[in-house]
């Protein structure tokens, strides 16, 4: 790696698994300093532990608004002012919506919507008031192509779109950078839900991603030179045929 981050700070949430993980860990190797945001606190530690000092813990449950908007000092204290937030944390429901349940959905709604918004609007007015930021969101191809068997989810995902693109149309005149990554189907536990055969057909046909790979387009994105925004950079196993 070459240290193209070195001296950025970043924040990102739900970077105790996954895809949040592995960007933690990409922007560690490139030099930035990272606030890893989860709930599961003893996973945090201890993953934070493994990544070493550039690593920095913080247990926020997103769906506690009051936690979301109170993190920025917390995450300033860790490493000073905020270059970087990758709003990432998400959650997954798939099934047909005549058959869904509508607790679960609003459970993952609120991760997927108001916990994503409330938490960029959190670090929005420090971006704005220093005229710099990048603020990455993981959405899913879902946000642009609709998938029947997940309906509630692409509609979580349509809703990021939205608000990315009206926001970044806001906020550019400040020199902030707006942007999602939109994966498809990447083994983290969050598919860990899929039915059994759905997970057998992907891994056979190759149409399953690794968390890395979505690193390297959230790196690419921040690494382009500051007059660029890579606004949405959808990333697919070449097999999916969407
Ligand atoms: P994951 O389940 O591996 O990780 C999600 C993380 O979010 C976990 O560490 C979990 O503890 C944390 N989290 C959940 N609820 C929280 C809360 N209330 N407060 C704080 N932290 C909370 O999932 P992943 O696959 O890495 O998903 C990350 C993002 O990627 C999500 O937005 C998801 O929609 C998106 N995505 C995933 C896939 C995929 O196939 N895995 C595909 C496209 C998009």
């Amino acid at each position: 790696m070459t240290g193209r981050l070195q001296g950025k700070t970043a924040a990102i949430t739900g970077a105790a698994s996954g895809i949040g993980l592995e960007c933690a860990r990409i922007l560690i190797e490139e030099g930035a300093e990272v606030v890893l945001i989860d709930r599961a606190a003893d996973r945090l530690a201890t993953l934070c532990q493994d990544l070493g000092p550039a690593a920095k813990p913080l247990v926020v449950d997103l769906l506690d608004g009051k936690q979301v908007s109170s993190m920025l000092p917390k995450i300033e204290a860790l490493v000073g002012p905020l270059d970087i937030f990758h709003a990432n944390a998400g959650a997954y429901i798939g099934g047909p919506a005549a058959e869904g349940d509508p607790d679960a959905w609003d459970r993952m709604l609120n991760l997927n919507i108001n916990a994503a918004f409330r938490s960029v609007q959190a670090v929005l007015p420090a971006m704005i008031e220093r005229k710099t930021g990048d603020i990455i969101f993981t959405s899913s191809v879902a946000g642009v192509v609709p998938v029947i068997w997940e309906p509630v989810y692409t509609a979580s995902k349509f809703a990021v779109q939205a608000f990315l693109h009206a926001t970044r149309r806001q906020v550019s005149q400040y020199g902030i950078r707006m942007g999602a990554v939109l994966p498809g189907p990447v083994v983290t536990a969050l598919i860990d839900d899929w039915p059994r055969e759905k997970m057998e057909e992907a891994l056979a046909s190759g149409s399953l991603m690794q968390p890395r790979e979505v690193a390297e387009a959230v790196l690419f994105m921040l690494t382009r030179s500051r007059g660029v925004v890579i606004r949405d950079l959808v990333i697919l196993p070449n097999s999916l045929d969407l």
